[in-house]
């Protein structure tokens, strides 16, 4: 089986391979991956440093045109590389598909982005004095991604530090090698010189770790577990370096009385169990108003009885496999915790015999929780939501912000007055209405406040925010 190896200083390099496990078969190796070590990371480091000078300085045009390239390879190859993401990661091909879309639109937003660099030309209040404001790449950013987006979120991270100007070494998860591989070469073959791009696929406490400790690492964006972020928070704050966190989430979806009651159930089970629970915006509290209660968890319970849980790959597949063995152990962990509390498993639960061995489980709803159970206060990652009764509008706000996170907060109603107000009042990075919390457009901002996120917003213009630094020019005329 081919070697897929580390990028460093524009050279494919490593030998010891570690077997990428497909989580719908786990008889199926996806492929070999090479694992880098903590020197490799320091010459991946040094390499994205050399790189930088010439970098950073490089024609907008330059920049345009290799993004530009590799968008258009990513979307030629939708479904093959949809097909991968799929494999390796167990989302449905649809979603595996969508989701590359999307990370070629992304590169396709930032290789216009490269084309749109402004600044500001304005008189200083000092006489015959001009000030110029400008935007400088920050250097070396590292780059450190989750397995559950293993295109999309290495796109929105690489792209917007490529179209500034900056010189980049990105470690991807242990567990979606693949994809990361797949749009690095694409990048690198699109004509990116050496150094610029540097991949080391390894262990978080060593390549991860390592990247945390470098001086030469001006900038890392993160997106992970809470303890990870803290660390890279902790470790950042001693280097003065900038870093952006995205942490996850314990996402609210409100249904109010008034509600229609397709449109909120439609929403509900999308943003709850699609992609297995494993989003970031996924909802695992459902705040329900008393009037629509019963109508909606028996109506939540006909549709979970037509949802398919099996082979991401095959047709007919509304959710795949939980990702491995210890997220499944994970979730299942949850499902007892959940019952121990007093929350009444309405829906599913169990684990699920396919004919492809894998990390099945059945989509777990829970009835007359409470927002106080750990069920509803910890992100459990998994397709485990729970359904909280409350009393009115009100109740439902209160108990939907009565959380550490703050990343997406969902409502379904037919007020004019109750949207506006939740618009308004939800502490939430984004708020979504009549929609899912999950699914997001690429060309605006993403990210939350509260536990969920730290420093500027990612994608869309606002990603200039972080990869960039601003400058302020006094010339005497
Ligand atoms: P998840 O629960 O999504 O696996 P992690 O925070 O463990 O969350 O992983 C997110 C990313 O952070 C992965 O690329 C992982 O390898 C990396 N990571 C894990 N531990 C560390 C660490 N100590 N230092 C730097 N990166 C790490």
């Amino acid at each position: 089986m081919t070697l897929h190896q580390n990028l460093i200083a524009g050279e494919w390099v490593g030998s010891e391979g570690v077997a990428n496990i497909n989580p719908s078969d786990t008889n199926d190796v996806v492929g070999e991956y090479a694992r880098a070590s903590a020197e490799d990371a320091n010459s991946a480091v040094a390499a994205a440093k050399a790189a930088f000078p010439e970098w950073s300085r490089s024609g907008i045009l330059e920049r345009h045109a290799i993004l530009k390239k590799a968008a258009d390879e990513i979307l030629a190859r939708k479904e093959e590389l949809g097909r991968l993401l799929s494999r390796e990661e167990g989302k449905t091909l649809a979603e595996g598909i969508g989701e590359t879309v999307r990370a070629g639109q992304i590169f396709e937003f930032f290789a216009g982005e490269a084309l749109r660099l402004v600044g500001e030309v304005l008189p200083s209040v000092r006489p015959n004095i001009g000030v110029e404001i400008t935007r400088e790449p920050v250097g070396v950013v590292g780059i450190i991604t989750p397995w559950n987006f293993p295109i999309a979120i290495p796109a929105w991270k690489i792209a917007p530090a490529l179209c500034y100007g900056n010189t980049v070494v990105f470690k991807p998860a242990e567990l979606v090698p693949g994809c990361a591989w797949a749009i690095v070469d694409i990048l690198h073959r699109a004509g990116l010189p050496k150094g610029v791009l540097n991949l080391v696929m390894g262990k978080g406490s060593v390549v991860g770790h390592f990247m945390l400790d470098s001086p030469d690492v001006q900038a890392i964006t993160f997106t992970g577990s809470i303890g990870t972020g803290k660390r890279v928070a902790a470790a950042s704050i001693e280097y003065n370096r900038k870093f952006q966190l995205e942490m996850g989430g314990k996402n609210p979806f409100v249904v109010l009385d008034d509600a229609d009651l397709n449109v909120a159930v439609e929403a509900a089970v999308n943003c709850a169990f699609f992609s297995t629970g494993q989003r970031c915006t996924t909802s695992s509290r459902i705040i329900v108003t008393e009037g629509i209660h019963d109508r909606f968890v028996a109506a939540v319970g006909e549709r979970l009885k037509a949802i398919v849980v099996d082979n991401a790959l095959k047709a007919g597949t509304h959710i795949g496999p939980v990702v491995d063995e210890s997220q499944l152990k994970q979730d299942t962990d949850y499902i007892e915790i959940g019952k121990s509390e007093g929350a009444k498993l309405a829906f599913g639960g169990d684990i699920l015999k396919r004919d492809t061995p894998g990390f099945y489980l059945q989509p777990a709803l829970f009835t007359e929780a409470t927002n106080q159970m750990r069920i509803s206060r910890e992100e459990i990652f998994g397709p485990v939501a729970s359904v909280i009764r409350v009393k009115d509008y009100d109740e439902a706000l209160a108990t939907a912000n009565d959380t550490p996170f703050g990343l997406s907060s969902g409502i379904a109603t037919t007020s004019l007055k109750h949207a506006t107000h939740f618009k308004r009042h939800a502490e939430a990075g984004m708020v979504m209405v009549n929609l899912p919390t999950a699914g997001v457009d690429f060309h605006v901002p993403f990210g939350g406040r509260k536990g969920s996120s730290y420093g500027p917003r990612e994608q869309g213009k606002f990603a200039a925010e972080f990869y960039t630094t601003v400058k302020t020019a006094y010339t005497l005329a």
